[in-house]
């Protein structure tokens, strides 16, 4: 085992292990060091009980780039996506329910019976956003130009991406740039009239986001969601077989089998700096390892503001870094079960057995865009939403090996839960919290109580803790349109290069962000790369 490196990567993330098999792959010796025993970051299965294998954190995957998947041979090593169909499964008060499916006319067969007019709409509606993905998805993998420094490739690369602009239609043209504004309800008033779809539809603009649907730039978040092909279809999401960590699985196994080195337990104090240029880390027990390039995978706010001495980063750019809003507000709760969920509104509901099309979706907790808007403002003011607003999924209908014969796992994701309570801590409220949550879901599934054979209640401030994510934030920075492209994560370092020479950025706080989808990885190794003869 060498104690020097080509490259020394911070955090076995997904973003860290791309990063890592890329440059593996270049040929550069790699380690790469993960604070936690497990690989994987969000990204992650967790035995949480005997028997119960469990994506403890990010539980569903859309946005892995296909491109990714390919150069680094990820089915090979055991990666394997299960679309999920339906998408969603919207329950109502009154009783009704609204399927999304994967097939866009029996998705408008379904809203005939809330709005015929947005039945005839919805069709057109995914072809824009068909559209829309196809101009935006290739710059994913793209360096965003500087447009502080602007040299000669920055205005290029502003070229082309004026040109790729050209591409779309006029109207198509307009209605994207509203969108990277616009709030989520907005958009949607714009295309729908039904109260039901639009409530449905606007929950992938808030995910994870420090906002309502009718917060001003939720709408790109909307979007963000709807890109990416891993599951085959543009939009379409998936479990994974074996749940999230085998991605993370797959990604440790490539870049082994070009030569990287993974260890798990292995925590990073400091970037190691030899004439302000990093030349390697200080692990947290004192041992030094050299290396010629240090990639953190890290959130940006750990990487400058705990690894790095302030005195090696410039005042303006610590003001930026320090200003990136990154105060979660979402908690995940985990649950073993013993049964599925009866739903109200279900179809079949009343049967005592058996997988039906809901329990294949994801469930939204939400009935309309004003519940979720005031689930939003509650929580603005620091205090967990009165009605909480959530997701619910069930890996084990898909892949039923993750949990012992006959049992489930649920995954709850919740919003709004911010970080910064104004009345108590979180260690003391989140169990009678996540009991609301379950209340909530108890009147739409009466019998959610009694199938509950075990819990685990993920607060943001047990997301910072057990996943080293700052404030909770599940995408390692905001993900709205004035923290995106080249303003990620701050202007002027959107290329994957920091202020310390040798340091550069590799997870989901750089371009394009959050989410598994392992661009940032690819792209700040690709620039490393590029870099790599000037050492
Ligand atoms: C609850 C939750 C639900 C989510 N749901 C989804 C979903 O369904 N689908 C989706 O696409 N996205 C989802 N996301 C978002 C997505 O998981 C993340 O945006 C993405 O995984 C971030 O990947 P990353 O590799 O950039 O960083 P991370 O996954 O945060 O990895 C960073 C790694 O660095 C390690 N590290 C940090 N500091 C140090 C140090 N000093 N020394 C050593 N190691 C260190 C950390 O332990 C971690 O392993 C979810 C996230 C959360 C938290």
């Amino acid at each position: 085992m060498t104690s020097s490196y080509d490259v020394v990567i911070v955090g076995a993330g997904h973003n860290g292990l791309v990063a890592a098999a890329y440059l593996a792959r270049a040929g550069l010796t790699v380690l790469v060091l993960e604070r936690r025993p497990v690989i994987g970051g969000a990204c992650v299965t967790e035995e949480v009980w005997p028997g119960f294998r469990v994506s403890t954190a990010a539980y569903l995957c859309g946005l892995l780039q296909p491109k990714i998947i390919r150069d680094l041979e990820l089915e090979r090593f055991g990666y394997e996506i299960l679309p999920k169909d339906p998408a969603f499964f919207s329950p109502f008060p009154d009783g009704r329910h609204l399927f999304v499916w994967r097939d866009d006319q029996a998705t408008a067969a379904e809203i005939t019976r809330f709005s015929s007019r947005d039945a005839r709409r919805y069709p057109d509606y995914e072809a824009f956003l068909e559209r829309v993905a196809g101009f935006v998805e290739p710059w994913l993998l793209r360096t965003p130009p500087d447009l502080l420094r602007r040299q000669w490739r920055d205005v290029v690369t502003l070229g082309r991406l004026g040109l790729s602009t050209m591409r779309l239609v006029p109207s198509d043209l307009i209605q994207a740039l509203r969108m990277m504004t616009q709030s989520a309800t907005d958009f949607l008033d714009g295309w729908f009239e039904s109260a039901e779809l639009k409530s449905s539809l606007a929950t992938d603009g808030v995910i994870g986001a420090r906002g309502g649907p009718s917060t001003p730039g939720t709408a790109y978040v909307l979007f963000h969601h709807c890109m990416g092909q891993a599951a085959g279809k543009r939009g379409l999401w998936g479990f994974v077989r074996g749940g999230m960590g085998q991605i993370a699985e797959a990604l440790s196994s490539s870049a082994r089998r070009f030569g990287a080195e993974i260890r798990t337990g292995v925590e990073v104090a400091q970037v190691l700096l030899r004439d302000g240029r990093a030349c390697g880390v200080v692990l947290a027990g004192g041992q030094e390892i050299r290396a010629r390039v240090v990639a953190s995978n890290a959130d940006p706010k750990r990487t400058f503001l705990k690894m790095v001495p302030p005195s090696a980063l410039p005042s303006d750019f610590l003001r930026e870094v320090d200003g990136i809003r990154m105060d979660g507000v979402a908690m995940k709760i985990n649950l073993a079960t013993d049964g599925l969920p009866q739903f109200r509104a279900a179809p079949g509901a009343g049967r005592m057995d058996g997988i039906g099309p809901e329990h294949r979706a994801t469930v939204h907790i939400g009935p309309s865009i004003e519940y979720i808007d005031r689930a939003w403002q509650d929580a603005r003011t620091g205090r967990p939403s009165e009605q909480p607003f959530a997701e619910l999924t069930i890996p084990t209908v898909y892949d039923p090996s993750l949990a012992p014969p006959g049992k489930h796992i649920i995954s709850v994701f919740v919003q709004y839960t911010p970080y910064r309570l104004t009345d108590g801590s979180w260690d003391d409220r989140k169990e009678s919290y996540a009991d609301r949550v379950l209340d909530t879901i108890a009147q739409y599934a009466p019998n959610i109580h009694s199938i509950i054979t075990h819990r685990q209640v993920l607060t943001p401030v047990d997301l910072e803790r057990e996943f080293s994510l700052t404030g909770g934030d599940i995408f390692h920075g905001e993900m709205t349109p004035d923290r995106l492209f080249f303003l990620r994560p701050v202007p002027g370092w959107a290329r994957y290069r920091t202020p310390v020479a040798g340091l550069y950025l590799c997870g989901a706080g750089a371009h394009p962000g959050g989410g598994v989808m392992g661009a940032p990885g690819h792209n700040a190794a690709r620039e490393i790369l590029r870099d790599w003869k000037r050492f």
